[in-house]
């Protein structure tokens, strides 16, 4: 991979913070899945949540499977992060944004495994609920969570800045390469 190119490409995009490490150094943990279990309501309800992404153990090989993983970041400002409908309107910004960090990865030959925010919205109705399988796997990306991922103690050891201030959502997507 040229890193030289990828960042230059990278730095055109409005990526806020970036950086790539070992996925060896994340750190997985059944707790980030109870929190999902108990206190998501997707929970369940896509193939890009738990349990349909497979369990703590199973989704921490796939993701030591890769050798690099690259951390991106994008933040927005909004008037009241208390309201989740101006939060959540944020988001597919950040989606486009990790598709297009993912089409660079693709130009330099890697085929990213991605992990990005809360569950899959593609389909109005997710095929989970009907037992069938997922009808586009390779737009799907599930959220970082439901992996059992706890992303800030690699941020703060990447010394990776992600509180702004009060109204300022921050959204993390990590690809896995
Ligand atoms: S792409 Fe459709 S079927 Fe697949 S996880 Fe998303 S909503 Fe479900």
């Amino acid at each position: 991979m040229n890193r030289e190119l990828f960042a230059r490409k990278l730095s055109e995009l409005p990526v806020y913070i970036y950086d790539f490490f070992d996925p060896r150094e994340l750190e997985f943990s059944e707790r980030i899945r109870w929190i999902c279990q108990t206190e998501c309501p997707k929970y369940g309800t896509t193939w890009a949540c738990p349990p349909g992404v497979g369990t703590v153990p199973e989704c921490r090989e796939k993701c030591l499977s890769y050798s690099q993983c690259l951390l991106i970041s994008s933040i927005a400002e909004v008037e009241d992060i208390s309201d989740i409908d101006e939060t959540l309107a944020t988001r597919p910004s950040h989606e486009e944004l990790t598709e297009q960090v993912a089409a660079l990865l693709r130009d330099q030959g890697e085929q990213p495994y991605i992990l990005s925010t809360q569950a899959c919205a593609i389909c109005g109705r997710c095929a989970i609920l009907d037992g069938q399988p997922c009808r586009h796997p390779e737009k799907m990306h599930p959220c970082v969570e439901s992996h059992g991922i706890n992303v800030v103690p690699i941020l703060e050891r990447l010394g990776l800045e992600f509180q702004f201030g009060c109204n300022v959502v921050t959204w993390i997507s990590l690809l896995f390469f």
